[in-house]
């Protein structure tokens, strides 16, 4: 969502009247488009900006500021904590950008604007995407839900959905200059709603696999509790929609998932990926998992790595519970697992989470898979790295083949995160 707004900023920027810039020495102005989800994220603009102190000395005329989460989430604080900071915009406020950047131009000090605005979309910007052959589409912005570790609602606002005749131009418009695969992106996908029909995400994604039929086709997030039938039924049914559903599930535990307000329980989310696989045979599950949540005990964590020994997760995103100031955990519960107990249980996941990995990746070796070549391999221009379908990374001998052509390769070997193997000459 950040690279989304991120290029969303570039063409607002660019319409101002500014260009961008090849270095920081270079540039009269630094802007860092920011992430408040996990307090390492905030750690790391924090480094980031210690370092600018030192080139804003060299460049007095540099301007630095922030977008995006942290200034709309720390606005009370930011300017005094970082001092250099000239001006700040919220995710809703990206349009005021050049104006920001000429009132802080003209001299004047510490200037922000980070009011929401339910009715901002930016559907009509066009991204600034340099030509490329996978792309994200936002379809939505914001969330509606109240998950108790979760700073979005409070940096992001209130849901609202981009049109479906929107979305569908931006596809169009991407696959006429040489894209093949395309992620419609929402923090919850699943309650997507057509702002005029009121039709909802199985719709909009039949609407756009049938616009751009020789495309790709991924979806992300998508909330278990909202996963519907109907959304099951159109991946099925729609042979250009990619057999990969990311669907975070946060902790094994359904007492865990009470306290973090995610609305269903781990037996409806054992029941909805059953109902999935019977109805897409071969789809791979990604997810998201946090370690050490309040409250969280060894039983709990336990029937976490259950979970994830019965699912079989094809990868995952895992994490230590961070408090957000703010969010309902950190208004009404203690943040009780100490931080090595976290530590220690969140590396208990990544290990399990490698070996089921492994596990997955070594039983496809043999098999012939299809992969869309994305890019020259880091190793060797003789090799390219593309994914499956079921969004796995292969890195394989090119043969005669080049980034963005779709090619069937045998895969002859494999580790925890990658398989290798060898492009068929026949394809
Ligand atoms: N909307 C998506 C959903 O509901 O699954 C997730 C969006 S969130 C930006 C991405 C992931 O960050 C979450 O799924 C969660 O695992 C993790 N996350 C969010 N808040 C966190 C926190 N306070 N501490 C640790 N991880 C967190
Ligand atoms: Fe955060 Fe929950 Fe919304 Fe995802 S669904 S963005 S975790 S509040």
């Amino acid at each position: 969502m950040n690279q989304a707004d991120s290029d969303i900023i570039t063409t607002l920027l660019g319409n101002g009247g500014y260009r961008q810039a090849s270095s920081e020495e270079e540039a009269g102005i630094i802007l860092l488009n920011t992430c408040a989800v996990r307090e390492n994220a905030v750690e790391r603009i924090a480094h980031y900006l210690q370092h600018l102190k030192g080139v804003k000395k060299r460049y007095p005329d540099l301007l630095v500021g922030l977008s995006g989460c942290i200034p709309q989430y720390r606005r009370e604080t930011l300017f005094d904590d970082f001092p250099l900071l000239d001006f700040l915009a919220g995710p809703d406020t990206y349009r005021a950008l050049p104006s920001l950047i000429a009132e802080a131009a003209s001299g004047c000090r510490r200037v922000s604007r980070l009011d929401f605005d339910t009715s901002e979309t930016y559907v009509g910007v066009e991204p600034s995407r340099s030509a490329t052959l996978s792309a994200f589409v936002p379809v939505m912005r914001g969330c509606n839900n109240m998950c108790a570790f979760c700073v979005v609602p409070f940096t992001r606002g209130r849901e609202r959905s981009h049109p479906t005749e929107a979305v569908l131009n931006e596809v169009r418009a991407l696959s006429e200059s040489g894209c093949r695969e395309i992620t419609l992106l929402g923090q919850n996908v699943n309650s997507y709603r057509d702002p005029a029909a009121g039709t909802d995400f199985s719709r909009l994604l039949d609407a756009v696999s049938r616009e751009v039929p020789g495309i790709r086709i991924r979806f992300t997030t998508s909330h278990p509790k909202d996963m519907s039938c109907s959304l099951a039924e159109t991946m099925a049914a729609r042979p250009n929609i990619c057999n990969h559903i990311h669907l975070p599930v946060q902790s094994g535990s359904t007492r865990m998932l009470g306290r973090m307000n995610r609305g269903h329980t781990i037996e409806e989310y054992r029941d909805r990926i059953g109902m999935i696989r019977n109805m897409i045979p071969g789809i791979s599950f990604s997810t998201d998992l946090i370690a050490g949540f309040c409250g969280e005990t060894e039983d709990d964590h336990r029937k976490t790595l259950e979970l994830m020994r019965d699912i079989r997760f094809d990868s995952a995103f895992m994490f230590y519970y961070s408090v957000r100031p703010g969010t309902p955990a950190a208004r009404t519960m203690h943040d009780d697992v100490s931080e090595d107990v976290k530590k220690r249980r969140l590396q208990e996941i990544i290990d399990l989470q490698n070996s089921i990995s492994s596990e997955l990746f070594g039983e496809a070796v043999g098999t012939v898979v299809e992969v869309l070549a994305e890019t020259e391999s880091r190793r060797s221009s003789l090799q390219l790295m593309g994914r499956t379908e079921t969004n796995r990374v292969v890195v394989f001998d090119r043969g005669r083949h080049s980034p963005g052509d779709l090619v069937r390769v045998k895969i002859t070997g494999s580790s925890s995160a990658t398989l290798r193997g060898e492009a068929l000459p026949d394809y």
